[in-house]
């Protein structure tokens, strides 16, 4: 056994090799790497004699080990993430970033990476909020009292949750009152019940998966004064059949009587205006009586990744001033991108962001860029095909809209790990054995890089 473990590379000689003296990487870095590199082999030869002892497990000479080991490197220091040209189809894709930012939030982002007044008025000299202009600019959009911002959607819910259940009667624990038929679970296994009680305030689920009434709300309250209820969007999926849901505007009407808090979390953040109706807005929820309301700032508003909680004054001031505020606060790169779209969907003259850009390409114009890719690439007329794609990030469940798309020749598989490798890299849909690559997604990405992705 040990003469096997013996033929592994030694430290120093991997780290005198020209090849990866090359990479003039900090020698305590490159130390690291290597032992590292060196045990996961060590490992792996051990794991093949333990399981027969008679084997002569293979051992990478000098140079093959280093070789491997810079491609390991080379890769680990490359710029990550890195571009995609988003072919699948989906508009809102968590996996590829969400919204696609504007070229002027894009900038902004860049802009701020410097010096910028981040915490500081320029007029007077004096420390400034971060939250300054972004909260009277959000609070018109949103049609809200007062507007608080931090990392992400979750964030903005469990910052409601926790702040608003806390302030309640020191005598009681609290807890947050949510419908059976409400545990939703987004992408990852995440589940919103879970990421609203993580700050410890106890859940109180009542009803069923199918129906809930409003005396199942009461009678929690009843038992639990101080409790705050909780209305959670089903934005990822769609019930039907032997089903009741309470309505927010009951919710809002039982929540006023027993004097608490009812926080909703709509998970998309809608301003309306450019986005297929069916999906509700901020305003609406706040018009039927939310106390407050949470979302992401990169779903259907097209921004940075950001938790937005949108809500009566005195609601969001008590989760600006709780201890969590600064632990999950927004920092400067997102909050630049946010104010920045922000400002556009302010500004007349129509769905000017990417993803209702996207939205509003017609049929006809993707179908004759459909036919011009496929002319140039040499691919037959009727790789340009009738398709379906879909907003995504937890929208508008089981609604889609019409598109167009190439149907690569040949095997899919391969294709898709090629276009993946490939500079710029390329997703696309595989369906029934076929690369299905949508036009609508790849709506604002010049024809010269997808010829170059696919040529
Ligand atoms: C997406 C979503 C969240 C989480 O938002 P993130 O920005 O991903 O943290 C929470 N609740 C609902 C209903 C959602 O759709």
């Amino acid at each position: 056994m040990s003469e096997v473990l013996r033929r592994l590379p030694k430290v120093d000689r991997v780290l005198d090799h020209p090849e990866l003296a090359a990479l003039a990487l900090d020698r305590g870095f490159a130390r690291r790497a290597a032992v590292a590199a060196i045990e996961a082999e060590r490992a792996r030869v051990r794991a093949a004699l333990d399981a027969d002892p008679s084997a002569t497990p293979e051992v990478p000479g000098l140079d093959a080990f280093v070789t491997r080991l810079v491609a390991e490197l080379e890769a680990l220091l490359r710029d990550h993430p890195r571009r995609v040209l988003n072919g699948t189809g989906v508009l809102l894709h968590t996996n590829l970033g969400r919204a696609v930012l504007s070229a002027e939030a894009r900038a902004a982002v860049v802009e701020a990476g410097g010096n910028c007044a981040l915490e500081l008025d320029l007029a007077t000299g004096k420390r400034g909020s971060r939250m300054a202009l972004l909260r009277p600019l959000l609070a018109h959009l949103f049609e809200a009292e007062d507007v608080h911002v931090v990392n992400n959607g979750a964030a903005a819910l469990l910052l409601a949750c926790t702040a608003l259940a806390s302030c309640s009667d020191p005598a009681s624990p609290g807890g947050i009152v949510l419908s059976r038929g409400q545990h939703v679970e987004i992408g990852d296994s995440f589940r919103v019940a879970e990421m609203a009680a993580a700050g410890g305030v106890p859940l109180i689920p009542v009803g069923s998966t199918n129906r809930t009434h409003l005396r199942d709300y009461a009678a929690a309250l009843d038992a639990q004064p101080g409790a705050l209820i909780l209305w959670v969007h089903q934005s990822n999926f769609v019930q039907s059949g032997f089903v009741r849901q309470v309505s927010l505007a009951q919710l809002a009407a039982l929540a006023r009587e027993r004097r608490v808090p009812l926080v909703a979390d709509l998970g998309s953040g809608s301003l309306g205006r450019g986005i297929p109706t069916g999906e509700p807005t901020v305003a609406a929820y706040l018009g039927e009586g939310a106390s407050i309301v949470s979302f992401s700032g990169d779903k259907l508003l097209g921004g940075p990744q950001a938790g937005l909680l949108a809500g009566e004054a005195e609601v969001v001031a008590r989760c600006r001033r709780d201890p969590l505020a600064r632990a999950l606060r927004c920092g400067k790169l997102a909050l630049a991108a946010l104010h920045t779209t922000a400002a556009t969907h302010a500004r007349a003259g129509g769905p000017a962001l990417p993803l209702h850009q996207m939205l509003a390409v017609e049929l006809d114009v993707l179908r004759e860029r459909g036919e011009r890719i496929a002319a140039a690439l040499g691919w037959p007329l009727d790789c340009v095909r009738d398709s379906r794609a879909t907003i995504g990030g937890g929208s508008l469940p089981g609604e889609d809209i019409a598109s167009v798309a190439l149907v690569a020749p040949g095997p899919a598989t391969k294709l898709a790990a090629q276009l993946r490798a490939g500079e710029p890299a390329l997703l696309g849909r595989v369906r029934d054995g076929q690369l299905w690559i949508d036009l609508r997604s790849l709506a604002l990405e010049p024809d010269d890089d997808l010829l170059a992705a696919l040529g």
